[in-house]
């Protein structure tokens, strides 16, 4: 019996006029995300991508390695055989005899999709006529049209049709590479990762910045920031983490400036080189995991001040989710065991006692008259490191 992979994708099949190219987009995605596997063959047709994979290949790994592509509805483990309903009956009989040696199913019922309409049967009329033959074929099992244990799925094509029972579901969103270039603010925290992989969602690239306060934050401080960076890679590919010193900075802004608009400041002075950054990558936007009243930095009056430090659209994709969520989303996709290591973060290096938490525009503005602003930017930018990642 041939086993197929089938993947079907949703807000792609609404696209109209582009619909060709996120396709393709998400092929080429599903082709990289395959590359350690040996594939026999992989098409698209009618909207339904097909992979088959080498009989020697990990369901589990295939399953799992094709589930972090985005731009996937769901994918399910379908048996292939050629559009004629004796065959077809013939294949669903076997597939659900094979079901019944791992789990013990009493109730079920066919569920017929026609793709092919010149097929001489109609979709209610196939799945009579194959659950009639599983009935005859096998013992103690029932139809059940409403609440069956088991659903038996049967899509019919011009040539193949295929039988599945489980619909493994996707993370949804676009293809990689469908929207743009973003710069993700990459902390060692639990949010941070989360906000990049949920842009990555949306189609959009990720590059990186990590800032850190070498020698005051540690080497094994960075090496979990590239571990984080890892796993959203296995998401979303190569990703390049740029590293920037922001000692100096901190150090000037803890000497020249009051105590309490210290965060406050440094997160201006992170925006800023980030823009920049940002502009010489050709990103398009940057991305912070910043969530309103997580912190004290995230008041709206905080927000509204670090977002003034730039001109470029800064996406906040946590902004309105709960810690909770955030976390038990972070534990899915895999980046929360290592975001909860305690190592230190350059924001904690110099904590003020009484951050502000209604900053006033002018009033920060004022404070950082005492700096010389672009001079301690390009200072840091000189010292930048990048690195890149691959999955
Ligand atoms: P996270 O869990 O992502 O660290 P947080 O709740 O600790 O976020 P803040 O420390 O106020 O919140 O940081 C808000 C956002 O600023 C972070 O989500 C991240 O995008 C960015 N950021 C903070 N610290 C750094 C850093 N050291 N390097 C790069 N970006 C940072
Ligand atoms: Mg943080």
């Amino acid at each position: 019996m041939k086993k197929v992979y089938i993947v079907k994708y949703g807000e792609i099949a609404l696209k109209g006029q582009n619909k060709p190219y996120f396709e393709r987009m998400l092929l080429g995605r599903i082709k990289s995300a395959l590359k350690s596997i040996s594939v026999v063959e992989m098409y698209r047709s009618d909207g339904v991508i097909y992979v088959e994979a080498a009989e020697s290949e990990s369901e589990d790994i295939v399953l799992s390695q094709i589930r972090k592509v985005f731009g996937i509805a769901y994918i399910s483990v379908a048996y292939e055989t050629v559009s004629n309903i004796d065959k077809i009956s013939d294949t669903a009989l076997e597939y659900i005899k094979n079901l019944l040696i791992q789990k013990n199913i009493r109730t079920f019922k066919v569920d017929t999709r026609r793709g092919y309409k010149q097929f001489p049967l109609k979709s209610p009329e196939i799945s009579s006529y194959v659950g009639g033959r599983i009935l005859k074929g096998t013992n103690g099992l029932t139809v059940d049209v409403h609440n069956p244990e088991c659903t038996i799925y049967i899509d019919v094509r011009k040539d193949k049709s295929y039988i599945y029972s489980e619909k493994i579901q996707g993370y949804g969103g676009l293809p990689l590479g469908t929207n743009g270039k973003g710069l993700l603010l990459l902390s060692g925290g639990i949010d941070s990762p989360l906000a990049g992989w949920m842009m990555a969602k949306r189609g959009m690239e990720i590059e990186a910045v990590h800032f850190h306060s070498y020698p005051f934050t540690s080497e094994r401080a960075k090496e979990k920031v590239m571990d984080l960076a890892k796993i959203i890679s296995e998401y979303c590919g190569r990703i390049k983490v740029h590293h920037i010193n922001l000692l100096n900075i901190q150090q000037q802004i803890a000497e020249k400036c009051p105590e309490n608009e210290l965060t406050i400041i440094s997160r201006r002075f992170m925006m800023k080189i980030a823009e920049k950054i940002a502009l010489l990558n050709n990103c398009d936007a940057l991305i912070t995991g910043e969530s309103i009243g997580q912190v004290a930095s995230q008041t709206i009056q905080g927000l509204v001040v670090t977002d003034a430090a730039v001109n470029m659209i800064v996406m906040r994709p946590l902004i309105a989710i709960d810690k909770v969520d955030i976390m038990d989303k972070a534990k899915e996709i895999g980046t929360y065991e290592i975001s909860i290591l305690p190592y230190e973060d350059c924001c904690t290096v110099f904590l003020p006692k009484h951050p502000t938490t209604k900053p006033r525009l002018e009033k920060i503005e004022a404070s950082e008259k005492a700096l010389d602003v672009e001079k301690l930017i390009n200072e840091a930018m000189e010292g930048m490191e990048t690195i890149t990642v691959n999955p």
